[in-house]
């Protein structure tokens, strides 16, 4: 298993801040696998806990890195839902935090709207520790769940990562629509103090759109895949 890096670029100084850690599979061959191909499967047997503390340290220990070489950079984390149950989740990154003598703001922690709605015993609890602590939140897919607007009415996070579902539409003449519709995420978030990140950003015309929106950060092909 391998941490992949997707740039994260800042809307505002059209430089790199950060990135995303995306785990890929590789066999003896070389043959890269999707994590779409596996998270499944591991999320099933609560093997998915092993792998994404596994990704938690890689990340970890790259910031103790780019933080010796004076690199002031951020990586966001993926936790999937079972972690809640098989690991405590404020200790281990805390524990992290220590081990490499990092920022806590610069390993950013995301969680779905899926994890939120899921009936974790504690969960708000355990997120509300880790902004005490200095941790950053992310809502990711934003949008993309049945209940986002519910979701962030009773959830404190930093971050919002807008689901790169508004920038594809089934139909063309649905375009215009979900511009509309992202445009109003944008400034809800903007009202609620939050930061806004859009993933998905494959062409200069979205750019050129989210940008007119406000939106702060973009992370997408159009930057980096994921390397
Ligand atoms: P995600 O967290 O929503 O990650 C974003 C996905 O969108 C990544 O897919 C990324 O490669 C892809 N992407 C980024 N920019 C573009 C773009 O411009 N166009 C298109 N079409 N796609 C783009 P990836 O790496 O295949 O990961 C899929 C999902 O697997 C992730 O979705 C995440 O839910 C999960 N995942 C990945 N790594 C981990 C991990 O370490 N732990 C856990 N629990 N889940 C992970
Ligand atoms: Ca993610
Ligand atoms: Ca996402």
């Amino acid at each position: 298993f391998k941490m992949y890096l997707q740039p994260q670029i800042s809307a505002k100084t059209r430089r790199l801040t950060g990135a995303e850690a995306l785990v890929r599979r590789i066999k003896p061959d070389g043959t890269i696998i999707s994590p779409i191909d596996f998270i499944p499967v591991y999320e099933k047997s609560g093997l998915i806990s092993r792998l994404d503390r596994y990704i938690w340290e890689q990340a970890a220990a790259k910031l103790g890195e780019w933080k010796k070489a004076g690199i002031n950079m951020s990586i966001s984390v993926n936790i999937s839902p079972k972690d809640f149950y098989y690991i405590d989740i404020f200790n281990t990154f805390a524990g992290l935090i220590k081990k490499y003598d990092i920022e806590p703001s610069n390993l950013k922690i995301e969680i779905t709207e899926t994890t939120i709605m899921s009936d974790v015993p504690n969960l708000m609890g355990e997120l509300e520790e880790l902004r005490k602590a200095g941790f950053t939140l992310e809502m990711d897919d934003f949008g993309s769940g049945y209940s986002s607007l519910n979701t962030l009415k009773d959830m404190d996070v930093d971050v919002l990562k807008i689901d790169m579902g508004f920038l594809r539409t089934t139909k063309p003449e649905h375009l215009e629509r979900s511009m509309k519709i992202l445009n109003m995420i944008i400034s809800l978030s903007k009202m609620l103090g939050l930061s806004v990140i859009t993933e998905g950003v494959e062409t200069q015309e979205q750019v050129v759109k989210l940008s007119q929106m406000g939106c702060g950060i973009y992370q997408g092909y159009y930057f980096s895949k994921p390397i």
